[in-house]
């Protein structure tokens, strides 16, 4: 079993520092601001490993008194979509940070239908086989993220229970 999903009680400080120089990294190359707003979208996408909706995103940008509309939060999420540093999850209608945006990649997300978390894979086998069956069937694929619903290890019970 891999470290897909970090036990609950995990330094997640330390992940959103990551991704944060993650970001940083990847607007320098790219030549594109990581405006305050864009960072904080960011930041709230990263608050934990569960996907979050724009409207949730919204609501704590209000309660900070930011004066944030929809199309802001919009525009903030197509831009860090586009940098490779969220993705979307579709049958959430929601958001979560990319566990590994330096390069481009196909993802499946494992999401717990308990906890919310949804871990990312990036299997090459799984994206293999998507890529046979479009040959064999003549298809040309465009998004191929895979999304599949379930229990994670943590709230299956076991050595690492604790919330
Ligand atoms: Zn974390
Ligand atoms: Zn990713
Ligand atoms: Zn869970």
């Amino acid at each position: 079993m891999t470290t897909a999903f970090k036990n609950h009680g995990h330094d997640h400080g330390h992940c959103i520092e990551q991704a944060l120089d993650w970001a940083a990294a990847k607007s320098t190359r790219r030549g594109v601001r990581l405006t305050p707003i864009r960072r904080r979208v960011f930041e709230l996408v990263w608050q934990s490993h569960r996907p979050v909706g724009a409207y949730d995103i919204l609501e704590i940008l209000k309660g900070e008194k930011r004066n944030a509309q929809p199309p802001t939060v919009y525009r903030a999420l197509d831009f860090l979509i586009e940098l490779g540093l969220i993705h979307r999850i579709e049958s959430l209608n929601a958001y979560i940070g990319c566990s590994d945006p330096q390069l481009a990649h196909p993802s499946q997300f494992l999401i717990c239908r308990d906890c919310g978390i949804a871990a990312e894979i990036s299997d090459k086998r799984i994206d293999g086989a998507i890529a046979a069956l479009a040959e064999e069937t003549g298809f040309v694929t465009g998004k191929r993220t895979l999304e599949v619903e379930g229990q994670c290890p943590n709230c299956r019970g076991g050595a690492n229970h604790a919330r």
